[in-house]
């Protein structure tokens, strides 16, 4: 369908200057606020291509620049605005200029995009749509200028800042941002917290390895009174859910975070001084003309563009190409289950022969390889392991004047010359890859010290992996050789401590409409021993069924998956659950929402080339009864894995979906269903 949008775009009252001449253009929706009343410069709307997703940009009476974000419903009334985001600041200050308030309104422009893009590593291998752009500059006092750049999709609207180069000034310090985000007074949220820094493991927090909340009240406290991390879900009662997100983070600012809100509004913060062991400044810097990174919003009345969204790499660009050709595939680690014990050269053969006999690609050799093995002997090892067909990742701390961590390797990754003497050394032995671990913070210092790992990565066909760290921002497009990000609270806090296995569905039904939305996850998931030791007979025990961990490695988004299977399960799970592990794919080429609320409940569908894999999950502490529309199977024959008749047996059969697409599910507390099949008329 191809219609003229800009037609849509309206323009209310063009740069009046007479508060009375704007009240008089203003569209009547709902009362107008008080401040409207000195209004300079006129509110505009933008829209999104299909017309239904809003954004309103304005300047209050005092010059604060201002947005809104909404979008239009039709009911029996006609068509009416549904106000997601309200009344919310924009603006920054700097060491130059203030660019929060007293600011006029020079010019605005809006256009339209085309964004279209391929990317293998995230949820849609193929990006192709339009979108709205609304550029609007301002100027404060000194007559110094900014814009706001905004981009509206159907569903999403994402905006940064652009500084300009005001006459010498070559460079510029950014000291805070007035930007915020103002919910409506019914809105429930679904966030986690940022911790405290310098605490936890060897002192290496903030890691976003903290619990979510769900359904709480805006004027709840973070835990730490430090607000929370990316990303953040709000549910704006029956009007919707709002996925707030930055994206576009790289060694040119820092990665930022929500404080706590005042009145329903959350306003953007910088990281903490103590972060990085108080290295590094709280205030970005960069170079004129720049720009801030990208703060998204994904908007709407149901789930399934909350889950779908690719907003995060939509408008981000690659940061550099490459040479290498990077392979995506699946892998198995001994640490997760086997523990620091299983670092040594016997234990990592065992892995790779597991690797081997999955068909996997990898193995990844995880903490204290460089003591207990040793370089020399890893070397052997390597050549193992590529005689069996299954490339090496190699893990390294971050580590570093930021952390107290121990195990090694350490203090090579943070340094430029050694990390590339043994980057070198990785590749002459054919290492795949590097799992990089322990973080210091979101400061701009430690955003630049993930680039720079990326890019040397890169110059030696590495690819990277990072664990103890901040959310992705747009990393998987940015970053050529980027395959994942933990930062999250990962399958390894299920074998340190009960709860987590207690509370695993709760979280695995949370991340497809939060963390794992807007970024890769390295989750480490699919265990199939019940007991998480390494003889299956003690240490935690798993509550989700064996179908539940099928699910899970569909569910879990990450380019690259190390399962958590260890060598007994060769011989001690049903034949069938290792086959499906042996064919599931790790890059998609699409995701659709089926149904679900975070949390309860999800079932979503991936599809891999011709095949589609739907997942269901249930943390509902009752059997959930499902009847799902799929139709995409519509008529298909599927393999359908379930619990049983008794909800905890395995099961594998053949089944059809309906001609109508629907198929019933029944899914008990902690369990799954998985559907894999191909479109019928394929
Ligand atoms: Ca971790």
């Amino acid at each position: 369908m191809k219609k003229n949008f800009f037609a849509a775009i309206i323009l209310a009252g063009m740069m009046s200057a007479a508060g009375t001449t704007a009240l008089l253009a203003m569209p009547a929706c709902g009362p107008l606020p008080a401040a409207m009343a000195a209004v300079l410069q006129d509110e505009k709307t933008v829209v999104s291509p299909d017309g239904k997703t809003f954004l309103k940009v304005g300047l209050k009476g005092d010059g604060q620049p201002y947005y809104k974000v909404g979008y239009y419903a039709e009911d029996k009334d006609g068509k009416k605005e549904v106000m997601m985001v309200e009344d919310s600041p924009l603006g920054l200050v700097t060491n130059y200029g203030d660019f929060s308030r007293g600011l006029t309104w020079v010019k605005d422009q809006a256009g339209e995009r085309d964004i279209r893009y391929d990317l293998e590593r995230s949820k849609a291998s193929r990006v192709d749509k339009k979108a709205t752009t609304f550029t609007v500059r301002l100027a404060n006092a000194k007559k110094q200028e900014m814009e706001v750049e905004f981009v509206v999709e159907d569903h999403n609207v994402a905006f940064r800042y652009h500084l300009l180069k005001p006459g010498e000034t070559g460079s510029v310090r950014v000291m805070s941002e007035a930007t915020g985000f103002q919910f409506p007074g019914k809105t429930t949220t679904f966030l986690t917290p940022q911790s405290d820094a310098m605490i936890g493991w060897k002192r290496t927090k903030p890691s976003y390895e903290e619990v979510y909340k769900a359904d709480a009240a805006m004027s709840e406290r973070s835990q730490y009174g430090h607000g929370y991390t990316f990303p953040c879900l709000f549910h704006v009662g029956e009007d919707g859910w709002v996925l707030v997100g930055e994206t576009g983070v790289d060694s040119r600012y820092c990665a930022s975070r929500l404080g706590d809100a005042q009145d329903g509004l959350y306003k953007l913060e910088f990281p903490m001084p103590e972060e990085n062991n108080g290295n590094g400044t709280v205030e970005p810097a960069f170079a004129l003309p720049g720009y801030t990174p990208w703060r998204t919003l994904t908007v709407a009345k149901d789930l399934a563009p909350i889950v779908e969204t690719t907003i995060t790499w939509d408008v981000v660009e690659p940061r550099f190409t490459t040479q290498n050709k990077y392979k995506y595939g699946r892998g198995t680690w001994s640490w997760i289950v086997w523990q620091d014990g299983s670092i040594n050269y016997d234990d990592q053969v065992r892995f790779i022969d597991l690797a081997a006999a999955m068909g996997f690609e990898y193995t990844l050799v995880d903490n204290w390889w460089d003591t207990n093995i040793g370089h020399e002997r890893m070397e052997e090892l390597i050549r193992y392991a590529r005689s069996k067909g299954v490339e090496l990742f190699l893990w390294y701390s971050s580590s570093g004047y930021w952390n107290d961590i121990q195990q090694g390797p350490i203090n090579i990754m943070c340094d430029p010359i050694t990390r590339k003497k043994e980057m070198r050394w990785l590749k002459e032995q054919g290492v795949k890859g590097v799992k990089v671990d322990f973080f210091g913070g979101d400061k701009q210092e430690t955003m630049r010290l993930y680039e720079a790992i990326l890019s040397d990565a890169d110059d030696f066909g590495l690819m990277v992996i990072f664990h103890g760290c901040t959310m992705p921002r747009g990393w998987e497009r940015m970053y050529p050789n980027y395959v994942g990000s933990e930062a999250v609270l990962a399958s390894e806090n299920m074998v340190f401590n009960q709860s987590f296995c207690d509370n695993e569905a709760f979280n695995a039904c949370l991340h497809p409409f939060i963390r794992n939305s807007l970024g890769c996850m390295e989750y480490g998931g699919t265990f199939l021993n019940k007991r998480l030791n390494k003889g299956n007979d003690g240490g935690t025990t798993r509550v989700t069924t064996d179908i539940f961990q099928l699910a899970a490695a569909v569910v879990y988004q990450n380019p690259i998956q190390n399962f958590a299977i260890t060598p007994n399960n060769l011989t001690d799970v049903p034949a069938f659950e290792l086959d499906f592990l042996k064919a599931v794919p790790t890059t998609w080429d699409e995701v659709r929402f089926i149904d679900g609320y975070p949390g309860r409940y999800v079932v979503l569908a991936r599809r891999h080339g011709q095949d589609w894999y739907v997942a269901a999950m249930n943390a509902g502490k009752e059997t959930l009864k499902l009847t799902v529309e799929l139709p995409m199977l519509a008529g298909s024959e599927v393999d359908y894995y379930h619990d049983g008749k008794d909800g905890k047996t395995p099961t594998m059969e053949d089944a059809k979906v309906g001609k109508n697409g629907k198929f019933k599910l029944t899914l008990p507390t902690n369990g799954a269903a998985v559907l894999k099949g191909q479109a019928v008329n394929q």
